[in-house]
């Protein structure tokens, strides 16, 4: 019974080899040296494909991987969006690659105050299906701007009023002159799990998980 897990290149594939490796999976496949996009591991069973961050939802739901690896900001996101149908499994959180999805300004707009005053925002974000849930919930009137990448430059250039983006140490934002004005959710990567291989290799699967579970409580 083989299995394919679906990683993204970074630090997902980085904080989660660890995690496989107390599971006793090892990868043999370095990403940054080989091209390849399907890895070997130390099981002839077992393998990883590559993938963009935001396509392993996609990859685990239509069966193209059994299992993988993704942020809750991209799980959410995928959810929520017309293609999400709410058919992944998310047994486990990893507890990596952790960060939060927040709102941020310029220094010199006054977020507050726009916000009391029920003006119109207008926020870039690569994350629209969660901004639009977000600014909802607060009866927050937006225009949301999709971007899909550098979601700093968006306030810097009069794009927009604000940004919906993730932060971690906040770092990206300070070289950038903007401020963090409002924390939405904290962030983690889960394991995610396509629900008729969950079946259908249970047995292939549960011990993996307790596994799994066992190295994520050891850290
Ligand atoms: P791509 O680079 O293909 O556009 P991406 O930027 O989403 O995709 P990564 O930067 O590897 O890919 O991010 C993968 C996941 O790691 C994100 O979905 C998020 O959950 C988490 N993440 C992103 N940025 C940070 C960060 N600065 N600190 C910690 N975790 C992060
Ligand atoms: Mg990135």
């Amino acid at each position: 019974m083989s299995l394919t897990f679906a990683l993204s290149k970074g630090r997902i594939f980085d904080d989660t080899l660890p995690l496989l490796k107390a599971a006793g999976i090892e990868v043999l496949d370095d990403p940054e040296k080989s091209r390849a996009l399907i890895l070997r591991t130390n099981l002839p069973d077992v393998r990883v494909v590559l993938v963009r961050a935001s396509d392993v939802p996609t990859y685990v739901q239509h069966g193209g991987a059994d299992v993988g690896v993704a942020g809750l900001d991209v799980l959410l996101e995928h959810e929520a969006g017309p293609y999400g149908g709410g058919a992944l499994l998310r047994p486990l959180d990893l507890q990596i690659a952790r960060c939060r999805l927040s709102v941020a300004t310029r220094a010199d707009f006054d977020y507050q105050a726009a916000v009391r005053q029920g003006a119109r925002i207008r926020v870039a974000t690569k994350y629209t299906q969660l901004a639009r849930q977000h600014f909802a919930d607060k009866g927050v009137h937006v225009d949301l701007i999709k971007l899909y990448g550098s979601m700093e430059l968006a306030p810097l250039t009069g794009l927009a009023d604000a940004i919906v983006d993730l932060v971690s140490t906040g770092s990206t934002l300070k070289a950038n002159d903007l401020v963090e004005v409002e924390k939405i959710l904290p962030i983690s990567s889960h394991l995610v799990l396509n629900p008729v291989a969950a079946k259908l290799k249970r047995e292939r699967i549960r011990p993996l998980l307790s596994s799994l579970q066992a190295a994520v409580q050891a850290r």
